[in-house]
């Protein structure tokens, strides 16, 4: 039996490419997006043409009845859920902390915390209820670690209060056989850097690296289909750096 899983922030980037290699490894899928919807649709296509059954969502998990009507979609559709890659995440433009505003910190918070967490909080509540366990996989940023200063400390600190939540979480449902994981990408190549105002933030940023390069999509999405999977079985309340040894 194929297992389903709830991708968002699917449309684009490490998303996507987690969609596309999710599909190829079994898995039936659940994927959000917000604003690109011909880019989902082409994620989706994929995914179905590697024989995936696809549901797609327009959610932004900054609005609670957003997330609600996603899981009553998910519900009503496949009525289980196995898996959840919690990925939808924003950044904003490079700043000091004495330029960040409030407004600004409550989008931060709502899509990266708040959002993040509700979405988690649903996923659990399904698994708990099933009884046949689960993997979330939370995605969270080398920035939880290394403060993004001048950049976006307000991101680096939502990506921190990620990795505690993940410990947290993990811990609260390690008996229900439910694993709770989190993925630190490193630096890179996705539309991410361009809307924070510096598409080549990467690439700029890359001599940084003890690796010396950007990292690609598909080598973050591997990562979290190893966390997904029964091979990471007694891995759970961990983080996984993937960033090329930064
Ligand atoms: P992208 O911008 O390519 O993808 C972001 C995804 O999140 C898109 O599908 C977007 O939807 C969705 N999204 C954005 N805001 C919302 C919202 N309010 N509600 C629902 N969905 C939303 O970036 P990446 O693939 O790079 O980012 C994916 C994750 O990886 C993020 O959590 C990011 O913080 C993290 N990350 C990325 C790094 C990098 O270097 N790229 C490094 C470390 C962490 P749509 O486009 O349809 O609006």
């Amino acid at each position: 039996m194929r297992k389903i899983c709830l991708i968002t922030g699917a449309s684009t980037g490490i998303g996507a490419a987690t969609a596309r290699l999710a599909a190829v490894e079994g898995y039936d899928l659940a994927l959000t997006y917000r604003s690109e919807a011909a880019a989902m649709a082409k994620v989706a296509e994929a995914c179905e043409a590697a024989g995936a059954q696809v549901l797609v969502c327009q959610a932004d998990v900054a609005q609670p009845s957003d997330i609600e009507a996603l899981y009553e979609a998910i519900d009503d559709r496949f009525g289980r859920l196995d898996a959840l890659v919690n990925n939808a995440g924003i950044v904003d433009q490079a700043v000091k902390v004495t330029a960040l505003t409030h407004d600004r910190l409550r989008r931060m918070f709502d899509v990266n915390v708040i959002g993040a967490m509700l979405v988690a909080k649903e996923a659990v509540i399904r698994m708990q209820r099933q009884g046949t366990g689960g993997s979330l996989v939370n995605i969270s940023s080398a920035a939880a670690r290394l403060g993004s200063a001048n950049q976006y400390v307000d991101y680096a600190a939502s990506k921190a209060a990620i990795d505690i939540f993940t410990k947290g979480l993990a811990d609260e449902v390690a008996l229900d056989n439910i694993r709770v994981n989190a993925v630190r990408p490193g630096l890179i190549e996705t539309d991410i850097h361009a809307k924070g105002g510096e598409p080549g933030r990467a690439q700029r940023l890359a001599p940084m690296v003890p690796m010396q390069r950007t990292g690609s999509a598909t080598e973050v999405a591997r990562a979290v289909l190893y966390l997904l999977s029964d091979a990471a079985s007694y891995v759970t309340g961990t983080t996984l750096d993937v960033t090329g040894g930064r």
